[in-house]
């Protein structure tokens, strides 16, 4: 007998025809003698209507009153599933965070989970029922609801499965899997049957579709594997695990891009101690991420930076910018938001030199212009102008030779 937990997003449970089939997927499971706990999402966009429902009061949104609100959407779900389950003939009870004794900080919106109290689940499981966890909440120690951060059904799902010490993890979405890259630009991308964590969590935007990162980071804390599987077939889905658990002759894992980036330079800001912490300060200080950073090399005691950020937070950038050029003493700022960033990931890249330069020859047999650089160990990234993304991501889907079939 397994002890598996399962979680579907909310794309599988979007309508009462969707719980009714993973309701029967549930009780096979059960009839094959696992005992199971279920994390559900919200039915299909509940969240996103929740927020603008929200919105429509007109009122500041107090984080404390939109947990309270949030958090309705997966007791909807988990409550609609047990008696779904219960028509079935299977004994299943919903429980709500708090129930289940998921305990968090006090973030609201995105709130962490300090501690799980697994004594209730562990009692209904003993029963013999099937337990029903509304995901993405919690509780403070003070008595508040909380929600984990959109997607945060995933987190609770890993979470529980470290708590309970699970033998699966299974994360139910409407993709078969993590893809070499993002199918709907590489018609040939092919799905991974395995992952590392590590790359997961590089493959962020490709990765986020999938799986909430914070989740990702959660499994890679606690030694967990995750399956990521498609609810609407049967088809064998991704494992997220260890590096150590894949062959390693893989060098290039995926291709992922990010539209939402934006590029900002200043220039001839004076090279003096400190000057780099004023900049980046002001922007922290202003709730802006940044991402990339370059800065050349100094000419008369000046040198440039260029930085990239998030493009859709480039109105809250510029003044901050504007000032700093001012008190820095630059001459003037430049920026541009139809840039894009193409990266490639793999924890192969580590022991295999010449990768990058593999990378920029394919960009450059595609006359393709790089304006930024940045890698970490198993990552080279490299800015690019946004309408060249499609044809830098197909060249490095094929530089690679992602489309072929796997080798582990
Ligand atoms: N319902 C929440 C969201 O849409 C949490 C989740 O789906 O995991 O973000
Ligand atoms: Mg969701």
């Amino acid at each position: 007998m397994s002890l598996i937990v399962t979680k579907f997003g909310g794309s599988s449970v979007a309508t009462i025809e969707r719980f009714k089939a993973i309701a029967q997927r549930i009780k096979k499971m059960q009839d094959e003698g696992n005992e199971i706990v279920v994390v559900v999402s919200a039915m299909g966009d509940t969240t996103d209507d929740l927020i603008e429902l929200a919105k429509a009061t007109g009122s500041k949104l107090s984080g404390r009153e939109m947990d309270m609100l949030l958090a309705t959407g997966e007791q909807q779900s988990a409550a609609l599933l047990a008696l779904t389950l219960n028509n079935l003939g299977c004994d299943a009870i919903s429980l709500t965070g708090w129930q289940a004794g998921i305990i968090s900080d006090s973030t609201y919106r995105k709130a962490k989970i300090s501690d799980i109290d697994t004594n209730r689940i562990k009692t209904e499981l003993q029963s013999g029922k099937i337990v029903i966890i509304a995901g993405f909440q919690g509780i403070t120690p003070g008595g508040d609801i909380t929600t984990l951060g959109r997607g945060g059904s995933d987190t609770t799902a890993v979470a529980i499965a470290a708590g309970l010490g699970a033998d699966r993890c299974q994360i139910f979405t409407d993709v078969d899997g993590v893809f070499t890259a993002d199918p709907r630009i590489v018609p040939d991308a092919r799905k991974l049957s395995f992952i590392s964590y590590e790359e997961m969590l590089e493959m962020a935007i490709l990765g986020a579709l999938v799986m909430q990162p914070r989740a990702v980071e959660c499994a890679m804390l606690n030694n967990i594997d995750i399956e990521v599987l498609n609810s609407f077939n049967n088809n064998p889905g991704t494992i997220i695990t260890e590096v150590g658990n894949m062959e390693q002759d893989r060098v290039v894992s995926g291709i992922a891009h990010d539209l939402n980036c934006a590029k900002i330079a200043i220039f001839d800001v004076p090279d003096q101690p400190g000057i780099a912490k004023t900049l980046f300060k002001a922007l922290a200080e202003g709730g802006i991420n940044v991402d990339m950073v370059i800065q050349s090399a100094m000419r008369n005691n000046h040198n440039d930076i260029a930085f990239t950020i998030d493009r859709d937070e480039l109105p809250k950038a510029l003044p901050v910018v504007e000032a700093l050029v001012k008190k820095i003493g630059a001459s003037d700022y430049a920026y541009g938001d139809k840039v894009a960033k193409v990266s490639i990931i793999g924890a192969g890249m580590q022991t295999n030199p010449g990768v990058a330069a593999d990378m920029f020859e394919a960009l450059a047999d595609e006359d393709i212009n790089i304006h930024m650089i940045s890698t970490s160990e198993i990552r080279v990234s490299c800015i690019i102008d946004e309408e060249q993304t499609k044809k830098a991501v197909l060249a490095l889907h094929n530089k690679f030779n992602l489309n072929e079939t796997e080798q582990n």
